[in-house]
C-alpha cells in the first residue's frame, strides 16, 4: 500500500482510502453504497440532508464532510441507521407535494428510489399539504416547488460551476422555500438549459422542457435497478 494509503473498517469491512478522501467518497470507491441526496460528486459537499449519517467510533455524522481516518469505525447499513434514513425520507415527501404517479421525474428520482430502497410503503406521517408555486416563465426550464427538498444541489451549481448565483433559499424551518433570485422569476434570470444548475436536481423540480417523457416509465435507471447498484457493483467479488 503507497505512502498516503490507509485502511479504516466499514460495517466490519476493511476499506482503503487516500488521505483526503471523505468517508462516502472511499466507501463510494470500495464499491459500498451510503444513501444520499444532497450529495453530488461534481460539487462541493454540504450535508444537508443527513442521509448519508453513519455511526463513526459511536457517534453520529455526515460522511460526505468528513474525512476518512486510519482505523476509525464507521457503521452504515444498521436497522438503526435505515429506519432514521426512512423517516427523513417519509418527511421531505409530506412536506411537499410528491405525485409520482404523474411526474415526469418517476423512475429517475432520487428520493422515489430511496424511498424503494428503504422500504418505505407510504409514509406514516401526516400529509401537510404545503401551497408552493410553480414557475413555467422560463422558455426552456421549468421549476416545480412542490416536489424541492432542498438539498441546494442546484444553488451549489449555480453559483460554483455556472458562475451565476441563480438560486437560493429563503425562509427558515418548515417555511424554507426555493428563491429564484432577486427578481423572484426565472426568465428574468441568467439561467440557461445548458447550465449545470438545470441538471443536478435529484427529484423533478428543476426540469429542462422539451426533454419530458423521452425514456418512457418502466425504462427508467431505478426502474431496472435500486438506486446505489451502480456504487455496488464495483465492489470486489
Ligand atoms: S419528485 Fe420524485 S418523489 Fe416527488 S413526485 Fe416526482 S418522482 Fe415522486
Ligand atoms: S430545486 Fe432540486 S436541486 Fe434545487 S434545492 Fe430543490 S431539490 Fe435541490
Amino acid at each position: 500500500m503507497s505512502e498516503d494509503r490507509f485502511t479504516f473498517i466499514v460495517d466490519g469491512k476493511k476499506v482503503e482510502a487516500t488521505q483526503g478522501q471523505t468517508i462516502l467518497e472511499a466507501c463510494d470507491a470500495a464499491g459500498i453504497y451510503i444513501p444520499r441526496l444532497c450529495y453530488h460528486p461534481d460539487l462541493e459537499p454540504a450535508g444537508h440532508c443527513r442521509m448519508c449519517t453513519c455511526k463513526i467510533d459511536g457517534r453520529r455524522a455526515s460522511t460526505c464532510t468528513m474525512s476518512a481516518v486510519a482505523g476509525m469505525v464507521v457503521e452504515n447499513n444498521t436497522a438503526e441507521l435505515n429506519a432514521d434514513r426512512r423517516i427523513l425520507i417519509e418527511m421531505l415527501f409530506v412536506e411537499g407535494n410528491h405525485v409520482c404517479p404523474s411526474c415526469e421525474k418517476s423512475g429517475d428520482c432520487e428520493l422515489q428510489a430511496l424511498g424503494y430502497r428503504l422500504g418505505m410503503v407510504a409514509p406514516t406521517l401526516p400529509y401537510l399539504w404545503p401551497k408552493r408555486k410553480i414557475d413555467a416563465t422560463h422558455p426552456d426550464i421549468f421549476i416545480d416547488r412542490n416536489r424541492c427538498i432542498l438539498c441546494s444541489r442546484c444553488i451549489r451549481a449555480s453559483r460554483t460551476a455556472d458562475g451565476k448565483s441563480v438560486f437560493g433559499f429563503e425562509g427558515r424551518g418548515i417555511q424554507m422555500l426555493l428563491n429564484i433570485d432577486t427578481k423572484g422569476r426565472l426568465d428574468e434570470t441568467a439561467l440557461q438549459a445548458a447550465d449545470k444548475a438545470a441538471h443536478v436536481c435529484p427529484v423533478g423540480c428543476i426540469v429542462v422542457k422539451r426533454s419530458a417523457f423521452h425514456v418512457p416509465y418502466g425504462n427508467r435507471p431505478f426502474d431496472e435497478k435500486p438506486i446505489g447498484s451502480d456504487i455496488e457493483a464495483r465492489r470486489p467479488k
